[in-house]
């Protein structure tokens, strides 16, 4: 019987879903970076999680709780104040999985106290899985772990609260944080006159005994069904950080008001409010007047989790067009067997080996930090050089990664739309990129000597690679200007791809070699493929990408 003119064709030269693979055993240049800097002993509890967020189950949950953004209930039926806001149950999974890993703790011990050996490097490999799945619940996943390094100036606040901060249980009850099976923290910075410039907050903290009461108000606060905040507000002495709980001591809900949601580009699963403090009841964390130097303890952890999200976001993006590339025809051959898109794709899978050896880098640097001072100097002057670097390399990658789906990656089924609306936030957050510069050119002018130290140490590293000698005397000039800051971002830039080459030649050294010969020694071209690699190199870089 012949069929119906109107029937759907057979659809075939489609590319299958990118689903239920071991998102760890995959990717050759994350297991490699995790052995270099000391994580080789997780290889399987590694994989394990790997499969887990591999799975079509995880892709699904990721998907189905960006296209139901939370909802912000104000008020219930009768008119009383509620401000909850409401989760799709999808959400709530990634939160639980996310936390059952120990994604949100894992770095510290028991009492709150770095837990040492490779804990960032572990960890810091399962964040940059769960990212390459759903991004948006990790703000209050890295907020949380982050927020132990700021409560650590106050023993008493952390001693309380640290048994709740370290179960590896997700509770999202909206009840008392001492009541409950796990909780999570946020953060209060950002006010409408200024973000960057936290000095300027107007919110105001006055003494109620041991305890302050809070009044202003803040224009961004992510996550706020977060169980307690870490806020800045102006005391007598002035801006101080303060843990600010949901619930007052007395179990009554605290005068914690949510005027509204933002509605944002792109970071939809998770929450971001506009939040009034009508009184709030608040605890002191570090003296009154230090509250910046208090809550950098938290920020540079969570641009730390900036920079290994973003490249996450890019590992994804490479993952999911090299596999497209395999199984698309086009003229008669594979995408991935056309020497023009092998070129576009081996220089994509080149800036993702750097960028994870780089941030893995990075992570054994806040492993070793509180015994070894020469590794606290690198985390100080790296950590807002990658942050800058890796985040703001993420959306021009990830519409590159778009563009090799072709019109397949513009649309929402896939993951790529929401990737790509995903990155640009990595950079904005927790300091955007001039700010980053600037804190590079903070941590060399109240360090010099540490910070060139630092400098000498990747210079020696990076010895031999093509442009390498140039690029350090470069930056060394650039820093020694008294106008700086107006040639920051060029320095800023190359210090981190020098550092990033150095990373990679500890792991990869012939990678090494073509990262420095394509980045350092010429600037890279404004497009990527736009390099000249040999069959072999491309080839090479490929498998190891994608099996
Ligand atoms: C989705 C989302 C969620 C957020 N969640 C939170 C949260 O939970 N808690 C919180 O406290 N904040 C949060 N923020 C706020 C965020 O941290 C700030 O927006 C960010 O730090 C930038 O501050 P700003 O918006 O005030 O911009 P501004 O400080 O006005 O900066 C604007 C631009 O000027 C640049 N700039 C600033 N100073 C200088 C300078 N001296 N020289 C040159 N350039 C400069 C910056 O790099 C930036 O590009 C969130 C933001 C977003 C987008």
């Amino acid at each position: 019987m012949t069929k119906p003119a109107f029937a759907t064709h057979e659809v075939f030269n489609q590319s299958p879903p990118f689903e239920d693979v071991d998102l760890f055993a995959l990717d050759r240049p994350l297991a490699e970076a995790v052995a270099a800097n000391g994580g080789a002993a997780a290889e399987r509890e590694l994989s394990e999680f790997g499969r887990h967020w591999g799975s079509a189950a995880m892709a699904e949950r990721g998907r189905v709780a960006n296209e139901n953004s939370p909802k912000l209930k104000t008020f219930d039926a009768r008119g009383n104040r509620r401000d909850e806001v409401e989760f799709h149950p999808a959400y709530h999974e990634l939160m639980a999985r996310s936390a059952h890993a120990g994604v949100h703790n894992s770095t510290w011990t028991a009492l709150g106290a770095p837990a040492g050996d490779a804990a960032e490097v572990v960890r810091a490999a399962k964040f940059y899985i769960a990212a390459q799945v759903e991004t948006g619940h990790l703000c209050p996943i890295t907020m949380t772990r982050a927020s132990v390094a700021a409560l650590a100036v106050e023993p008493d606040v952390l001693t309380k609260t640290m048994p709740v901060i370290a179960t590896r249980a997700y509770d999202p009850s909206f009840a008392p944080w001492w009541t409950k099976r796990g909780m999570t923290l946020g953060m209060g910075m950002t006010e409408k006159q200024g973000g960057t410039d936290v000095r300027s907050n107007m919110t105001h903290a006055s003494r109620d005994g041991s305890a302050y009461r809070i009044t202003g108000h803040k224009w961004f606060m992510s996550a706020p069904m977060c169980d307690a905040f870490l806020v800045l507000a102006q005391a007598d002495q002035g801006l101080t950080c303060f843990f600010m709980p949901r619930f007052a001591p007395d179990g009554s809900v605290n005068a914690i008001q949510f005027q509204r949601l933002k509605d944002k580009l792109g970071n939809r699963s998770n929450a971001s409010s506009e939040a009034e403090f009508t009184g709030a009841y608040a605890e002191r964390v570090g003296e009154e007047g230090k509250g910046i130097r208090t809550i950098i303890q938290m920020v540079q952890l969570t641009r730390q989790d900036c920079a290994i999200a973003s490249a996450g976001l890019m590992r994804s993006g490479l993952a999911h067009a090299l596999h497209h590339a395999r199984h698309r025809s086009v003229f008669q051959k594979h995408l991935a067997d056309q020497p023009l898109m092998q070129a576009v794709l081996a220089d994509m899978a080149l800036h993702v080996e750097a960028s994870i050896a780089l941030v893995m880098r990075l992570c054994r640097a806040f492993d070793q930090a509180p015994a070894d001072a020469g590794e606290a100097a690198y985390m100080r002057l790296l950590t807002p050089a990658i942050k800058y670097w890796v985040c703001k390399s993420a959306p021009g990658f990830l519409y590159e990664a778009m563009e090799c789906l072709g019109g397949n990656g513009y649309v929402e089924e896939g993951i790529l739309a929401r990737h790509y609306r995903e990155s640009p936030v990595n950079a904005i957050w927790e300091g955007s990129g001039n700010v980053m510069c600037l804190d590079v050119l903070r941590a060399l002018s109240r360090e010099p000597d540490a910070g060139m130290a630092v400098l000498q140490d990747i210079a020696g590293e990076t010895q031999g690679l093509p442009g390498s000698g140039e690029t350090v005397a470069s930056i060394a000039k650039s820093f020694r200007r008294p106008d700086g800051e107006r040639v920051a971002r060029l320095a800023v830039e190359k210090l981190a791809l020098l550092a990033a080459a150095a990373a990679l030649n500890k792991i990869s050294p012939p990678h090494a070699e073509l990262f420095a010969a394509t980045r350092l020694a010429t600037s890279h071209a404004s497009m990527y493929g736009a390099v000249d690699l040999a069959g072999d190199d491309i080839s090479g870089l490929l498998q190891r990408a994608l099996p």
